[in-house]
């Protein structure tokens, strides 16, 4: 099923007639006849999408939507209204009342699917990237509360006209006034060429083949890294149905009537700042999210879900040609450290390991791999490496850190390393990652027991 839409309309037949037409494109519809009957629907079934009639988006209506929405934003739960009002000043009344879109009796069927699909498709966009609570918790994504936004830097694609800069005038009135006009046969001369929304004249043909160049930007724009994630305002002509329907399946935002006031701009034009400016935040939280969940927030190194994975692929690059590139594993681990925590406290126990994990990482290569792979165990795997040069390294790293003390204060700690080495072998079957680990696990078993701060080779891999 596409989607779960909740019509709201104090007139059966309305309900009836908007009903059948998106039942028959195969949304899972629910109606209501009363504001409070609708309120007590919302909050049960959480509708994908809510439409109105005009007179039932009731401030009881409309705070219950905001709230079902919580903190999640505008668009979890976007609203259409539908009036029978004509003009900029109704649409703009309706727009301050909480709606996402408003559509004028009789709504042509297919303006009206066009914007359920694309207001579906902007919430799922949003919803994709706002992982389930919990998991969100788990890994520490932290959504940032709406706030003050900058204002957005807003382009104007429009043919060097008079009738552009009176529209570029016109936006600046509705308090967006345009960084730049440019010629849409120009658009991308410059790739230089960003903004947050970019707002496309279409009332006046640019070319012979008008239309299909307004699809082309659209299409362009949508489909460009730069502009993928900017919104798409299409100015207009009223009566052009098909042109704001084709507008939204191929990524436009939102579609204004050329003769739209300064209010009804000002609306749509702020809904889609806030819009652009929600996303881009929950794509940061989702990379920043991300991010930690690989890394160990302690030493900021790697951590074992991430070396894991990372090895396996190191050690199959290698699985080609085994006797060109080898790879080289060392597992390390911290001598008596459990002494240092007993002795000095886990707060110093906690700097040893910042203090180590930097000096391990200062003697590697930016591309060679280094993790935390447990409380004071690291892991480090060495591409293009084999034994010797393997060695080489282990025994740099157990002297750097060796060579000097540890300052915490007025204490000065003498913190050794063991060091099990192993290195992939020369054979093409390979060794998966585990199983290498295993090898140089055992090989650092062997240092310790040879009276640590040692480093110690693995006997190579069964062959
Ligand atoms: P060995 O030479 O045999 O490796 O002795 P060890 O004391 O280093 O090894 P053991 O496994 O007995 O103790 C490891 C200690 O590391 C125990 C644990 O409390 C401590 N540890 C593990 N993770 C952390 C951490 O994040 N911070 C601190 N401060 N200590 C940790
Ligand atoms: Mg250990
Ligand atoms: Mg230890």
């Amino acid at each position: 099923m596409p989607g779960r839409i909740l019509i709201i309309d104090k007139i059966a037949t309305n309900r009836i007639v908007l009903k059948v037409k998106l039942a028959s494109a195969r949304y899972d519809v629910t109606v209501c006849s009363q504001s409070d009957e609708a309120v007590d629907v919302i909050r049960a079934t959480m509708p994908h999408l809510v439409i109105a009639g005009a007179n039932s988006l009731t401030p009881a209506v409309t705070d219950c939507i905001i709230e079902s929405r919580g903190s999640a934003g505008r668009l979890t739960m976007p609203v259409i209204a539908i009036t029978k009002d004509r003009g900029t000043d109704a649409r703009a009344v309706l727009l301050g009342a909480g709606a996402d879109e408003v559509l004028e009796r009789p709504v042509a069927e297919v303006t009206l699917l066009a914007r359920v699909r694309s207001l579906l498709r902007a919430r799922a966009a949003s919803s994709d990237l706002r992982p389930h609570e919990d998991t969100s918790f788990a890994l520490g994504f932290a959504e940032k509360p709406e706030g003050f936004a900058p204002a957005p830097r807003v382009v104007l694609l429009a043919p060097p006209t008079r009738q552009s800069a009176r529209l570029s005038r016109h936006l600046g009135r509705a308090g967006f006034r345009p960084a730049a006009i440019v010629d849409p046969m120009n658009a991308f001369l410059d790739g230089s060429l960003t903004a947050d929304v970019y707002v496309i004249d279409a009332q006046h043909a640019w070319s012979v083949a008008e239309d299909s160049a307004v699809f082309g930007l659209i299409s362009d724009l949508r489909s460009r890294p730069e502009s993928r994630h900017a919104a798409i305002l299409l100015v207009a002509a009223e009566t052009a149905a098909d042109i704001r329907s084709m507008a939204f399946d191929l990524g436009a935002d939102d579609v204004v009537d050329f003769d739209a006031g300064a209010e009804e701009l000002r609306l749509r034009l702020g809904s889609l700042a806030r819009q652009v400016t929600a996303m881009s935040g929950l794509r940061e939280t989702m990379r920043s999210g991300l991010e930690a969940a690989v890394h160990d927030h302690l030493t900021g190194l790697h951590n074992r879900r991430y070396a894991m994975p990372r090895l396996s692929r190191m050690l199959k690059a290698t699985h080609d040609a085994p006797e060109i590139s080898q790879v080289g594993v060392m597992v390390i681990d911290i001598d008596y450290f459990k002494r240092i925590n007993d002795r000095y406290g886990h707060g110093v126990g906690d700097r040893v390991l910042v203090e180590i994990a930097s000096r391990l990482q200062s003697c590697l290569r930016p591309a060679d791999l280094i993790a935390r792979i447990g409380g004071e165990e690291f892991l480090v795997a060495l591409s293009h490496t084999g034994k010797s040069d393997a060695l080489e390294t282990a025994e740099r790293l157990r002297q750097v850190v060796e060579s000097h003390e540890i300052r915490c204060g007025s204490d000065r700690i003498q913190v050794t390393l063991s060091i099990g080495v192993a290195v992939s072998a020369l054979t093409e079957s390979g060794e998966d990652a585990s199983a290498i680990l295993r090898r140089a696990d055992r090989a650092l078993f062997g240092a310790k027991s040879r009276g640590r701060n040692k480093v110690n080779l693995s006997s190579p891999a069964a062959a």
